[in-house]
């Protein structure tokens, strides 16, 4: 069978899926918007509609104990394992029509391409529609897919959201069981791998004029909030040389952290995003400024050397300036490997459809980082024009679409041979 897709069937595929994002996105809790969050009416709404379509492309459906929506192609071979497409059909308040959600659709037309085609895999193809990734309602990220992995936590349903509504009473509502959360970890026996197809939300490939890119890893990540401790005294009788200025030094420090992580020069990335100069009047010298960092890397090690050196930085601008600093670490996620096999194949994939298919890191989090304990992933990323997401205007290329679907059509074919071989 040749791997290939004829580019009219490509194209009725992706417009499919590019439709359903438009359909899914009208299932909102806003009413000029779209919000779609863990265990509301409008999550069950979804996973409705989501499992009608996976019945229609052939597929044998459930929902499992936590919300997440599957969809099967059986495999006839026997003790067949499971590959696994998919995405989160969670969104953040406000958000755009394609993030997380356009995996999942594209999922599933693959899954009517094997049906029509009768493909007869050597293994299941299952299709995830995640329940939770973005966590805006717990504040709990990856639900979906930490239980997948085995990694739900009991603690988090006593979580409560805005409006007081506990985890444990959300899922009672909306129908699952809550003793039973630990039935949806899979056995990584089981499992072939994880592969997710997602929107870049990031303007590299748009920069390289690239449709879509192969992730190498997901970025590690390390949080603190620091804080700079001075002297708060009169802006106009306090001479500068006998000042002890918290918001000056905290200056320094972030222009030193943007030089720090531009020099460091393979993919790092350090962020300064929330401030608060204290006591915060125009006539009066900051004795005291707070203020967060955000550091990702695709290499822990490089992650490290990094924050050594900014921390090194902090401490002599605390010297220079008579400051006292404090530095609490507030978060850490280790650095995720994408699975070398899969992303030779998505190249493999890429070069058959004589598409490019540059290599670049995550630097955001997805559900792939919490299965990657259990199994392979890989990640297929779609050009995001403007690199906008989380935002109404968040958008897709159409063209773009027909290219992701052809690729991950060769790709499941390739695989397939691959095994009989
Ligand atoms: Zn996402």
């Amino acid at each position: 069978m040749m791997p290939i897709l004829d580019h009219a069937t490509a194209k009725a595929h992706a417009q499919r899926s590019l439709n359903r994002c438009t359909t899914l996105s009208k299932i909102s809790a806003m009413h000029d918007g779209i919000l779609r969050q863990y265990l509301s009416i409008e999550h069950k709404e979804c996973n409705r509609v989501v499992s009608e379509w996976m019945t229609a492309a052939g597929m044998k459906t459930w929902q499992d104990s936590v919300g997440n929506q599957w969809g099967r192609i059986e495999s006839t071979t026997p003790n067949a394992k499971r590959l696994i497409i998919g995405s989160h059909l969670d969104t953040v308040p406000n958000a755009g029509a394609y993030d997380g959600i356009l995996g999942v659709m594209l999922a599933i037309e693959l899954a009517d391409l094997v049906t029509k085609k009768q493909l007869d895999l050597p293994f299941h193809l299952d299709v995830v529609g995640f329940c939770d990734e973005e966590g805006t309602r717990f504040a709990t990220t990856l639900i979906g897919s930490k239980a997948l992995a085995g990694q739900f936590d009991a603690n988090w349903l006593s979580i409560k959201d805005v409006d007081g509504i506990s985890m444990r009473e959300a899922m009672i509502a909306f129908g699952l069981d809550t003793e039973k959360y630990a039935e949806s970890a899979l056995n990584p026996d089981e499992i072939l791998a994880y592969w997710e197809t997602h929107i870049e939300q990031g303007p590299v490939l748009e920069h390289q004029q690239q449709a879509l890119g192969i992730v190498t890893a997901i970025a590690g990540a390390k949080r603190a909030m620091i804080s700079y401790t001075g002297c708060s005294g009169h802006a106009g009788t306090t001479p500068l040389p006998l000042r002890q200025d918290s918001l000056a030094g905290a200056a320094e420090l972030i222009v030193a952290i943007e030089q720090l992580a531009k020099s460091a020069n393979n993919g790092e990335v350090a962020t300064v995003g929330q401030i608060e100069a204290k006591p915060g009047a125009t006539n009066v010298i900051p004795g005291f400024t707070l203020f967060s960092l955000d550091a990702r890397a695709q290499d822990d090690n490089d992650l490290e050397v990094l924050l050594t050196q900014i921390k090194q930085r902090a401490e002599t601008i605390a010297t220079k300036r008579k400051l006292t600093l404090d530095w609490q670490w507030t978060h850490q996620a280790a650095a995720v490997d994408c699975d070398s096999d899969i992303k030779n194949l998505l190249q493999a994939a890429c070069q058959l459809n004589n598409e490019n298919s540059p290599l670049l890191p995550s630097g955001a989090g997805h559900d792939a980082m919490a299965v990657a304990p259990i199994c392979p992933m890989g990640m297929l990323f779609i050009r995001s024009p403007g690199g906008i997401s989380h935002h109404p205007k968040e958008a897709v290329i159409d063209d773009d679409i027909v290219k992701a679907i052809a690729v991950l059509y060769s790709a499941i074919v390739m695989q397939k041979e691959k095994m009989l071989n």
